[in-house]
């Protein structure tokens, strides 16, 4: 095995949430992340996908679903 391999989540994969340090964990639209998490400033200049740490991805996840709930509650 080569060792050349490229050093991920040395300093790519941050969390893009500005304050957070953590290695990121997912990476998503950057258009998703900042619908969802409207109430956590990103980082900029982080293009069309963002990386999100495990704690924020739980985060988003939970918005999200609580948005499609609402959706869903709206519409039966
Ligand atoms: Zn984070």
């Amino acid at each position: 095995m080569a060792m050349k391999h490229k050093p991920r989540g040395a300093s790519g994969d941050v969390c893009g949430i500005s304050d957070c340090k953590e290695k990121g964990h997912k990476s998503l639209s950057t258009k998703k992340v900042k619908q969802a998490l409207t109430d956590l400033s990103l980082r900029t200049g982080e293009g069309k996908r963002t990386h999100l740490c495990k704690k924020h991805y739980k985060e988003f996840k939970k918005k999200t679903k609580k948005e499609r709930d609402l959706d869903r509650l709206a519409w039966e």
